[in-house]
């Protein structure tokens, strides 16, 4: 099996290849593993990092490969440097390196002329100025969705008349650029409002422009337990996905309005609208200081300054920060194989392409669910690699004509929650999981534990969805999983709780 890239949604597809028997071989364009979480100073050539400040917007426990948890000293969220010590470790653990080929690019995969009887691929590679051809009898694509800039100059008029300084997000890395400077930062997404709060500490002024607003959350959720662990239960799932729309949509404005009211701050998503919630649990109290403005769209730019839609006066700007997002993009396949329109790509289950004759070629780690990645693209690629092993077929992709309407299940479904999903490379984090853990049998059974083990089936059922659970029964399953999930809020406390007054209860 060739594996493009060595990001997260690589190092699992190469490990769960290796537990079918498979023979993967990894290929990373860049220098070393670990993908967005790897950041160098220099961008390389295929290094998709984000911005050097990146922490995780999903909590450990959350975001964990379901048969290795964090460390209990690693801090709850996690800066990029240990996020990749944490993925150098899993690499370690399970001896990935020696199939993983670095500095080498995919420069193309094309269908083998036998493809309609074998599946394979003729897949080229360049290392060293050196290209080299290979047949495989599958492919996972694990090359990520960050990798483009979308850079929309066009929907932005007189940008070429402003005299000020422009750049990406993806080019930013040091605050220092801001000092004294008045600054704009456009699009919240959460680069958006992360390099806000960052700017803000140096320079004269911040405002962040937003055509739609958006939900803000906060790691540091309920009681102060993070975020994801207090929502992502089988619990709260059930509620959220069998409400009437109406009531879910008031019940989640009444959620995230608890806080503070988004109206007030300015954030308030428009009524119809649905989007990625950003994570900052500093934006408020910087908006309440007067260190960041919210305004709406940009309507053009000027010299010097910007206007900005139902604004009557121009605002001062020095710098702009564009952070407008990645475009999905596969350059090393041909369109016929997945095509991709408005972020919208048709693949059965966000994975398969609808349209192969054979189930050979896989893409994993697209969809941007709201929870942990991590757990998605590993179930993924346990998913895609029984069926390249052949033991999936009862779970392979249905002919052509069935497919896109999965797609549009699951869009419909996660409509239901109605918080996150306006693309429909978004859907309900649980509900996917599960339904990929059916396909390979990994799904636990509440029901079924509460006869043998009622104290895991209700940590399972009240408690957070950690990934561990999939790994209690099924093929792959892991022994230290029950062990994993009773014991996974003390691994969130461990690196909190370090002071401990004398008479307190010391353990949770
Ligand atoms: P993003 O979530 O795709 O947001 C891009 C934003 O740019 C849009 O929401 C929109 O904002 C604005 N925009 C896009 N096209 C535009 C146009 N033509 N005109 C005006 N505005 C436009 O991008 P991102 O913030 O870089 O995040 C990319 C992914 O990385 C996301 O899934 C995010 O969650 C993830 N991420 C994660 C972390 C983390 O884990 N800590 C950090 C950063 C990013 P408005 O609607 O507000 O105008």
């Amino acid at each position: 099996v060739a594996v493009v890239g060595a990001g997260v949604s690589g190092l699992t597809a190469t490990k769960c290849c290796l537990d079918e028997g498979l023979e993967p071989t990894c290929f990373e364009q860049s220098q070393d593993i670990g993908g967005v979480w790897r950041y160098t100073e220099h961008i390389e050539a295929g290094q998709p990092s984000l911005y050097p400040s990146v922490i995780s917007n999903t909590s450990k426990e959350m975001c964990a490969f379901s048969d290795f948890p964090f460390p209990e000293d690693f801090p709850v969220f996690l800066p990029n440097a240990q996020f990749l010590d944490y993925l150098q470790r899993y690499a370690e653990h399970f001896s990935l390196r020696e199939h993983i080929k670095l500095g080498t690019t995919v420069v193309s995969i094309r269908k083998h002329p036998d493809f309609a009887t074998t599946g394979q691929w003729n897949v080229v590679t360049e290392a060293g100025g050196k290209q080299t051809s290979h047949v495989f009898d599958a492919v996972m694509v694990c090359s990520g969705n960050f990798s483009e800039p979308s850079l929309p100059l066009h929907c932005f008029p007189g940008i070429e008349r402003f005299r000020g300084q422009y750049f990406h997000s993806r080019q930013y890395k040091h605050p220092d650029v801001f000092q004294g400077k008045r600054v704009l930062v456009l699009g919240m997404g959460n680069s958006g409002v992360d390099i806000a709060v960052e700017a803000s500490r140096v320079a004269a002024k911040v405002t962040i422009s937003t055509t739609r607003g958006a939900w803000l959350l906060s790691r540091v959720f309920e009681h102060g337990y993070p975020w994801d662990m207090v929502l992502n239960t089988r619990f709260m799932s059930l509620i959220k996905t069998n409400l009437p729309r109406p009531l879910s949509w008031w019940l989640i404005n009444y959620k995230v309005n608890q806080r503070f009211n988004h109206e007030n701050y300015g954030l308030q998503p428009e009524k119809s609208l649905v989007r990625e919630p950003v994570l900052n649990d500093d934006l408020p109290s910087y908006i309440l200081t007067g260190r960041i403005t919210i305004k709406p769209g940009v309507k053009e730019f000027k010299d010097n300054s910007v206007v900005f839609h139902n604004c009557p006066e121009e605002e001062p700007i020095d710098i702009v920060v564009f952070c407008t997002g990645y475009n999905v993009s596969f350059p090393f396949l041909e369109e016929s194989v997945i095509r991709v329109e408005n972020k919208h790509a048709s693949l059965y289950k966000y994975v398969f392409p609808t349209h192969l004759q054979k189930p050979t070629l896989a893409v994993l780690g697209l969809i941007k669910p709201l929870g942990g990645i991590m757990p998605v693209a590993e179930m993924q690629a346990r998913w895609v690699s029984r069926v390249f092993k052949g033991r999936g077929a009862n779970v392979s992709p249905p002919p052509c004509s069935h497919q896109s309407f999965s797609c549009l299940f699951f869009f419909s479904d996660s409509f239901r929650f109605g918080l996150a999903y306006d693309e429909v490379l978004k859907t309900e984090w649980l509900v996917y999981l599960d339904t990929l853990a059916s396909f390979i049998g990994a799904k636990p059974s509440v029901l079924g534990l509460l006869c043998t083990d009622p104290r895991l089936a209700l940590t399972i059922f009240f408690g957070p969805c950690s990934p561990y659970q999939y790994r209690l029964g099924g093929p792959g399953c892991w022994e230290g999983a029950r062990q994993a999930i009773l014991t996974q809020w003390d691994r969130v406390l461990k690196p909190t709780r370090t002071r401990v007054p004398a008479g307190s209860s010391s353990s949770f």
